[in-house]
């Protein structure tokens, strides 16, 4: 197939390795031409621009910007882009996305890959990203069926797991696992570094070990792509941080009134559930 890829970033280069190894030839356009040539250098595309033209050659296009840009990008594509090909994009939050995608050209499939790291773009992409990783496709009554059919075949072989769901339900999944952690995570980063002393402080930093590096990790990540799960998922975010808010509370009352039979209840509860999540 003749694979798009719009923003060779972390994600999107990161398809163009896994692609072209399968034997597609990937055409991929960015912002920058010195992420073309690096996405060229680094064997993730066949071709690269930083305009559109080349994409008349497109089965089909994974959109790969950040959320902010996406339906600009894409009025951008579409007088490049063949009547028949398939729009997708790769996007953390599906419900806003497939609002402004959808209308703009119907043979679009909302998509999210679950993979990530905390770098970003072209030099941070890598072989094998998605590799028994979910891939979540949100279409809608409207999305053409031998579409999705194309896209899951497609995404499968890169050895994805696939989902399929709508795009509100995507939302408020994503917004439990993967976006409300983010901000606990940036919120405990925060929370050391504001210690009562300097030297409280200097010494957590000292003695920060592999507990603190693995709840931290997703908090200390790309702060733009953060901020862009807030701005486009808030609604599902802000249910999520208002029940983390309560349990919070309930964790704080237990400990003031030494409830520690309670407390403990509660963290075999949580032991015993965690599996189900991982
Ligand atoms: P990234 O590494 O920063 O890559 C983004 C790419 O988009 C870059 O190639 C950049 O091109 C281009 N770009 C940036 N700003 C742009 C603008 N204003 N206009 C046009 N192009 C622009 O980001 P990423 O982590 O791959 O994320 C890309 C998408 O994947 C996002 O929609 C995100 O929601 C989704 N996603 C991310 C993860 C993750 O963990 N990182 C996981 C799943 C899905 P240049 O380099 O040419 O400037």
């Amino acid at each position: 197939m003749q694979i798009g890829i719009v923003g060779l970033g972390l994600i999107g280069g990161s398809l163009g390795l896994d692609f072209r190894a399968l034997g597609h030839r990937v055409l991929g356009v960015s912002r920058q031409a010195q992420t073309c040539e690096l996405a060229l250098v680094r064997g993730a595309v066949d071709q690269a621009a930083t305009t559109p033209e080349l994409l008349t050659q497109a089965d089909i296009v994974f959109l790969c910007t950040p959320l902010g840009v996406m339906s600009a990008t894409v009025e951008r594509l579409i007088p490049h882009l063949p009547p028949g090909a398939i729009l997708t994009d790769v996007g953390s939050v599906k419900a806003s996305v497939v609002e402004q995608l959808a209308p703009l050209w119907p043979n679009f499939v909302g998509g999210h890959p679950m993979a990530g790291t905390a770098e970003t773009g072209i030099a941070a992409a890598q072989t094998q990203l998605f590799q028994k990783r979910p891939y979540v496709l949100t279409p809608t009554p409207a999305t053409p069926r031998a579409s999705i059919h194309i896209l899951t075949e497609l995404v499968q072989s890169l050895g994805c797991q696939m989902f399929t769901c709508d795009p509100a339900t995507h939302d408020q999944a994503v917004a439990l696992i993967s976006h409300l952690p983010v901000f606990i995570s940036a919120n405990l980063i925060a929370t050391a570094s504001h210690a009562a002393s300097p030297e409280i402080i200097r010494l957590a930093e000292q003695l920060a070990s592999s507990g603190f590096k693995d709840a931290s990790r997703v908090g200390g990540g790309n702060p733009e792509l953060g901020r862009m799960m807030a701005e486009y998922n808030h609604t599902a975010l802000l249910s999520a941080l208002y029940a983390y808010r309560q349990g919070l509370d309930t964790w704080i009352a237990q400990i003031e009134n030494q409830q520690w039979d309670d407390l403990e209840g509660q963290l075999q509860q949580t032991q015993a559930q965690r599996p189900r999540f991982l």
